[in-house]
């Protein structure tokens, strides 16, 4: 067995990517997601070609948010993303309906997607129980996650995945029982951990 070293450059950001690859024969395609962009890029070494991997398997996902004004951009920057890896999300001021109310549309939005989401930004401070400050998301996102667990995880065994913006508290529910990550805000940009994508990537498939 030998390693074998491949550079390339992200075609959507550019940023350098090295893998050392283990093998004893050149493959047709590595598969990789950029650690800048966090794009799903797929690299074919006989061509030395790289492109933007795209998803043949489709998944819908609920997606819990704060629908605050300057949580836009990260939001923004996160929907078009998910939908790289085969996730189309669904939010509830996009459902059109007069009726019913916000709480039986986040009951439909969760019964009727193969997955929830969790997107969770800084809304308040608070005292935490050892009496040092942390952050909350807004109160109906956790409400809106104990009823994703219940309903979608726990009746309808589908999964949950959770990015929270570093030092907001995940709640008791994403803490201990979903795929829960962290990522920070950036000047116009948003630092994520890789596994959040890794996870997504292993859950639509190739
Ligand atoms: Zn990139």
């Amino acid at each position: 067995m030998s390693v074998t070293r491949y550079e390339f450059n992200c075609p959507n950001c550019n940023q350098h990517i090295i893998i050392d690859h283990i093998q004893t024969f050149t493959p047709l395609e590595i598969q990789t997601i950029c650690n800048q962009c966090y794009f799903p890029l797929s690299f074919y070494p006989q061509q030395n070609e790289t492109k933007i991997r795209a998803k043949t398997k489709r998944k819908t996902a609920f997606l819990i948010h704060s629908a605050k004004d300057n949580d836009k951009y990260p939001l923004d920057w996160f929907r078009p993303l998910v939908e790289l890896y085969g996730v189309s999300t669904r939010i509830i001021e996009e459902d059109a309906r007069t009726q019913p109310d916000w709480l039986q549309k986040s009951i439909d939005g969760i019964k009727s997607s193969d997955c929830t989401l969790v997107f969770l930004t800084k809304r308040y401070k608070y005292y935490k129980k050892d009496g040092t400050l942390g952050w909350k998301a807004p109160d109906k996102c956790y409400n809106e996650i104990a009823m994703a667990f219940a309903l979608g995880t726990v009746l309808g065994g589908k999964q949950m995945f959770a990015l929270v913006e570093n030092d907001v508290d995940p709640g008791n529910v994403l803490e201990a029982r979903a795929w829960c990550y962290r990522m920070e805000r950036q000047d116009k940009t948003v630092k994520s951990d890789m596994k959040f994508f890794d996870k997504l990537d292993k859950y639509t498939g190739v």
